[in-house]
């Protein structure tokens, strides 16, 4: 098999992954580097409030950090085009063609699927990005442990007792998931074993609630505020996010560095549940 090497092996190869995406077929190869982790970096503690609106907020920084956009405005009309197209084709292949889908209908779904894989990439670039400008420059890393599954549960409800604001509900689900939280996890704590730092996943109850100055909790300091924090007790103000990175970071600090989730010594071994995403986990096997 012909393939195009984009960057050295370093070391024994032990396996080797085909795959395949929007934008053609992949090889990757799971390489035994002899890696083990680095020593403790004592570097500065820091706490990372993930967000929706703000990727990421930093407790050290004063500005959110954002994805930029995933598609540049012309892409988005193309994408806009390309489903309208699919939908048109989609219905004559009903009318006319028995269901059976046109060499056109599955150009324009590979069309579709090139231009979503570009879109993911780049999400995935800037995750990437961000998890390793954290690990890289931080001793103790304080992030929310957050139950993905639970947070982006669907509205939908039963039969019997339909949910409200179903379609509200997906979108902000959308915003979650664009933001790749599990993966970000997984990054940050294989990321920190490669560059000496620690990860300390905190409890999330009432994170955004609670004061960074005076460390009351009351639901009132955010009340009406949206993204402003204004603490009733002491009248401390600071965007809202910021003050849950904050918290976050105090109480990373109290867990005192005893890491609960970085540094498993063997890890379990995951089957890949899509197809695309078997490379990623073999890839960032090598720098494992
Ligand atoms: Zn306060």
């Amino acid at each position: 098999m012909r393939f195009r090497l984009s960057r050295g092996m370093g070391g024994t190869v032990r396996n080797a992954t085909v795959s395949r995406d929007g934008n053609g077929w992949h090889i990757s190869f799971g390489v035994h580097t002899g890696f083990k982790a680095a020593e403790p970096n004592r570097k500065s503690v820091c706490g990372v409030d993930f967000g929706v609106a703000a990727s990421a907020y930093v407790s050290t920084e004063t500005a959110p950090r954002r994805m930029p956009s995933t598609l540049t405005a012309a892409e988005q009309a193309r994408l806009r085009h390309l489903e309208q197209k699919k939908a048109r084709q989609l219905t004559y292949a009903r009318k006319h063609n028995g269901g059976r889908y046109s060499k056109r209908l599955r150009e324009t779904i590979a069309a579709i699927a090139k231009l979503k894989t570009r879109q993911a990439n780049r999400r995935l670039d800037f995750t990437h990005k961000l998890t390793t400008d954290l690990a890289k420059n931080h001793g103790l890393i304080g992030i929310e442990d957050l139950c993905v599954t639970g947070m982006t549960r669907s509205a939908r409800g039963t039969l019997d007792r339909p949910g409200m604001n179903v379609r509200a509900k997906a979108g902000l689900n959308r915003g979650i998931l664009d933001n790749m939280p599990g993966e970000r996890r997984r990054q940050l704590e294989y990321k920190a074993r490669l560059h000496g730092a620690e990860v300390v996943a905190v409890s999330a109850f009432h994170t955004s609630q609670t004061c960074a100055a005076c460390g009351r909790v009351d639901p009132e300091s955010r009340k009406g505020c949206g993204r402003l924090f204004a603490c009733v007790h002491c009248r401390h103000e600071d965007d809202a996010d910021h003050n849950a990175s904050l918290e976050i970071e105090a109480r990373a600090r109290r867990t005192g560095g005893s890491v609960i989730n970085s540094t498993r010594s063997t890890r379990t071994v995951r089957v890949p549940a899509q197809r695309g995403r078997r490379m990623r986990e073999t890839r960032s096997a090598i720098c494992r």
